[in-house]
């Protein structure tokens, strides 16, 4: 019983291997590089956006601010001046001067503004393009993956054909434990007792539990629930 578990795990061990070739390929390593890449380029465009968005607002608030203060300058500059006293002169001059001096400040403002638009854009058309050229090497990495799992599909379809043959002959319940741990990640699911230790994680055995693989053969680590067996010698 044990034996044909044994002899099914030692042909998927070729599978778990051709599996784990392919996972730890180059080109998955892209896809997922790139993809994360991708992702995360259009995040920072939305970011990007909002913020653009936001600095367009201000900008043409502004300018409305602007425009205003000039038309201020204009009606100052139609008054007749002949027909105004002392005071009424002295407070269009005072009015003139602060208007100047509002003016230089949003004047400044709007260049400094105008310079952060200009690098908002800039920023969203390089993020851009790096979005667009991971997407690209996105689908050559995928291009590449969908090569090798396709140069493995003979062998891969081989293997698990054998191992169909093998799972007919192996004890059902043995085959679903061993199918669970395997969906897990667990590999090898057998694995034999190794100087008193579990050979799959080490844990050491406490002498109850070496008396009970003693008695029965076999026993399932407590501690990484991999199926212990006492190895022919
Ligand atoms: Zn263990």
């Amino acid at each position: 019983m044990l034996e044909s578990i044994l002899e099914y795990q030692k042909k998927d061990a070729q599978l778990v291997a051709i599996e784990r070739e392919i996972a730890e390929s180059k080109a998955k390593k892209v896809v997922n590089q790139m993809a994360s890449f991708v992702k995360s380029a259009q995040q920072k465009l939305v970011v990007i956006e909002k913020n653009a968005s936001s600095l367009l607002e201000e900008f043409k608030k502004i300018s409305e601010e602007f425009y205003a203060d000039v038309k201020k300058v204009e009606s100052l500059s139609k008054k007749k001046y002949e027909t105004l006293d002392k005071d009424e002169l002295k407070a269009c001059e005072k009015e003139a001067n602060d208007l100047v001096a509002k003016l230089l400040v949003v004047e400044k403002n709007i260049a400094s503004l105008s310079k952060k638009i200009k690098d908002t854009l800039n920023d969203f058309d390089v993020t851009k393009d790096q979005g667009m050229k991971a997407k690209q090497r996105h689908t050559q990495g995928l291009n590449s993956y969908n090569e090798l799992v396709k140069s493995k599909q003979v062998e891969i379809d081989k293997l698990k054909k054998e191992l169909e043959e093998l799972a007919s002959k192996t004890d059902k319940k043995f085959l679903t434990k061993y199918q669970k741990m395997r969906e897990d990640k667990k590999f090898p699911v057998f694995v034999p007792l190794n100087a008193n230790s579990c050979g799959g994680c080490s844990m050491e055995l406490p002498s109850s539990q070496l008396n009970k693989i003693q008695e029965n053969g076999m026993l399932e680590c407590e501690n990484c629930h991999r199926i212990i067996y006492i190895p022919k010698k």
